[in-house]
């Protein structure tokens, strides 16, 4: 069958090229490569040169081209600037294409995953990583376009398309903010599965949130702001809908919405944005009550950052009078606001309740979301855009589980790059030359281990009662883990390092390099009155049963590594595809490539070793129809009357192009050449 099929497909090419001088077109000097670099970083000469890699990205960042490969990894560089390569167009150029016909482009992943959804019936998952404002979310955003554009669609699968596409702008309000790396930035992470039904049409999806970034709700750093949605209610509500919030039209009049000095933002418009989010509300299947209900509590929120505190120096009360009127109607009794705290104590406890109320509202937005989903069990391509490596001038405990997390991801690629590539030459019968590489599950277990862990020795710690502190937790790191060759504290520091070590810091030593982490212990915190709200949502976030819940509470980061874990189960039991992201300067413009930033990147992305692990044997394979189809028009002398077996047809055409017997293997269905100058000069040939 195949034969037959190759066949067709070899007799239908043109041929173009005499015997004469192949040899000699292969020497053909300048050729576009060395003005656009090369799409594919395995073809690279040198390619274990960052510099040489660097390059390569530069020339094609130059001309606009900002995808590139490694293989089947694509990278991507955030051009800051409107493209026409997204046009339906070009989604109809990569539907039903093999991935190496046609240019590098984030259409080809998505066009990839899905047709091996459907004929290898094995769930995908496209990986997406890469700094803040590298383009993460712009490229799920994109894949999820092309799905919905390119799957067949009926009526109700039209519906779902719907859904799953304005459950973004719903998920951005809420869950993103503007910060000084990006207008527009995912304060969560997120994992999204897509459905589809044995037609491949989009059916169905789901999303799971990771670690929304609570702290931003009661304080931004300069330049910064609260979560999109605040500035979008305010600056777009309608006049009696603001009159029953009790707000004013003025983000300057909330607390909450002053300490990073910005509200309002070139590239944002919240008052359209807001129009945008509501029809997106609607669309998802929200009510009017819903919609007023979930409002309710953004505005509580602001008007809890607005109860101020006066009083002697012992016991707090509050002194806004006008807030209480507001808070007390939408989310709960005055009276249960009376408890006995000095003004710095009630204060963090007015913030904690902030964040947890509008953290839990978070995830309930996410439930209803995937209720008006609905999930069956289909065949699924699952999207991850999650925060990469973070690395700050102060690191707490939110950076300590970005972090792990990224080690985690790490540590799932390369053990299934590696796997994907062993498999790949055992299939092929092709003997595996074992590749050295930096295997980090040293500082995952450094991390996550039971009893020995730095998680475990935390939890410890933060459910001790007595005297545990953050300072006794250090101790306890430095007692259990203080020999471990990616730990060190100050104390145990030698002179260089202690000078950039705080005495409240501990210093991990990550696969993308080290960070010192602050020991501010943050320590689950459950606010027993808001599950005495009237606010329908609220009682729904706030269940009573957790109140009377006798076992241990999980902390966070125990909740955090939970969660982790079954990401990568789901992960595990998909088949990967990587997106890299990014991010060419620091001032979000077009055109500027700071190539210090870009080589930190490519470091902390493992992109490196990415490639090393991709090139340990043969730059190049290809299955054999492919090979010949591509080739074999520079030996006419053979073709187009060739009738034998692909594998005899491309050691024909090999030897006809002088292969030497080291730069190239043959497989089962495979030709491996291990020389990228091999293969261009044979693809110089053809352009002669
Ligand atoms: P964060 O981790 O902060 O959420 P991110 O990686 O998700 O960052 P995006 O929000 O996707 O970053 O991208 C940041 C901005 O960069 C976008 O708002 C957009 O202006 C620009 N951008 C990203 N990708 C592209 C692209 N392919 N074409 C044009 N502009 C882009
Ligand atoms: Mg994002």
């Amino acid at each position: 069958m195949t034969d037959k099929v190759s066949h067709l497909v070899l007799s239908v090419l043109p041929q173009v090229v005499s015997t004469d001088g192949v040899r000699a077109m292969m020497e053909s000097a300048l050729t576009a490569r060395d003005r656009v670099g090369v799409q594919d970083f395995v073809l690279l000469e040198n390619f274990t040169s960052e510099a040489a890699f660097i390059e390569n990205l530069r020339k094609r960042f130059k001309e606009n081209l900002i995808y590139t490969y490694i293989g089947s990894v694509l990278v991507s560089v955030n051009p800051y600037k409107e493209l026409e390569i997204y046009t339906k167009n070009h989604m109809e150029r990569y539907r039903g294409v093999n991935f190496y016909e046609v240019s590098p482009h984030i259409y080809a992943v998505a066009d990839n995953s899905y047709r091996s959804m459907r004929s290898e019936r094995k769930d995908q998952c496209i990986l997406i990583s890469g700094e803040s404002g590298a383009g993460k979310t712009e490229a799920s955003k994109k894949i999820l376009q092309y799905y919905a554009v390119t799957c067949p669609a009926s009526e109700q699968v039209q519906t779902v398309k719907d859904r799953l596409l304005q459950s973004n702008p719903v998920l951005e309000a809420f869950g993103n903010a503007k910060t000084l790396r990006n207008d527009n930035s995912s304060r969560f992470g997120k994992y999204m599965d897509i459905q589809f039904d044995f037609k491949g049409a989009p059916v169905g999806g789901h999303i799971i949130n990771y670690l929304l970034e609570k702290s931003r709700v009661v304080h931004q750093n300069h330049g910064e702001r609260n979560f999109h949605i605040f500035y979008q209610l305010i600056e777009g509500g309608e006049e009696d809908l603001l009159r029953r919030l009790g707000l004013e039209r003025n983000p300057q009049q909330y607390q909450y919405l002053v300490k990073g000095n910005c509200p309002k933002v070139s590239s944002i418009n919240d008052r359209s944005d807001w129009k945008v989010v509501r029809k997106a509300l609607s669309v998802i299947g929200f009510n009017e009550d819903d919609v007023e209900e979930l409002l309710n509590i953004i505005a509580s929120v602001l008007h809890l950052g607005n109860v101020q505190y006066g009083g002697e120096e012992g016991n707090a009360c509050i002194t806004s009078d006008t807030q209480i009127k507001y808070l007390a109607r939408v989310s709960l009794r005055p009276q249960a606001l009376m408890s006995p705290l000095n003004l710095e104590q009630a204060s963090s406890a007015r913030d904690a309740l902030s964040k947890a109320v509008y953290g839990r509202t978070f995830t309930w937005l996410v439930n209803k979301i995937n209720t008006s989903l609905t999930y069956k069990n289909f065949s699924v391509i699952g999207l991850l855009d999650i925060y990469g490596f973070e690395v700050f001038q102060h690191n707490s405990f939110e950076q300590f589980c970005i972090n792990y997390c990224n080690e985690k991801l790490q540590q799932l690629f390369i053990e299934l790059t590696l796997k994907s590539e062993q498999e790949e030459y055992e299939a092929e019968g092709i003997t595996w030359e074992p590749v050295q590489y930096f295997n980090n599950k040293i500082i995952c277990d450094l991390v996550e281990e039971k009893f020995k862990g730095i998680i475990s020795i935390l939890d410890e710690e933060c459910l001790r009662p007595g005297d545990a502190s953050d300072i006794t937790f250090l101790e306890k790191l430095e007692d259990i883990v203080g020999g471990h060759p990616h730990f060190v504290t100050h104390k145990l520091a030698d002179a260089k390092t202690r000078k950039v070590m705080g005495r409240d810091e501990f210093r991990l030593q990550h696969y993308a390099g080290e960070v010192n982490y602050n020991v501010n212990g943050e320590c689950a915190f459950v606010p027993t009155v808001m599950c005495m709200s009237e606010n329908k949502i609220l009682t729904q976030c706030f269940d009573r049963e957790e109140l009377s819940d006798k076992k241990r509470p999980d902390t966070v980061t125990t909740q955090f590594k939970a969660s982790l874990a079954k990401l990568m189960e789901i992960l595990m039991s998909k088949e990967p595809s990587y997106v890299r992201c990014i991010k060419p300067n620091d001032s979000k413009q077009a055109g500027r490539f700071d190539e210090v930033l870009i080589r930190h990147q490519v470091k902390y992305l493992g992109l490196m070793e990415n490639l090393r692990v991709r090139r340990a044997g043969f730059a190049y394979r290809r299955r054999y129809e492919v090979f010949l189809q591509r080739y074999k028009s520079l030996c006419p002398d053979t073709w187009p009357n060739w009738q034998g077996k692909l594998s005899e047809g491309v050691a024909v055409l090999v030897k006809h192009l002088g292969y030497k017997p080291e730069e190239y293997k043959l497989g089962r269905s495979k030709i491996f050449i291990r020389f990228p100058k091999t293969l261009f000069a044979t693809e110089d040939a053809l352009e002669t």
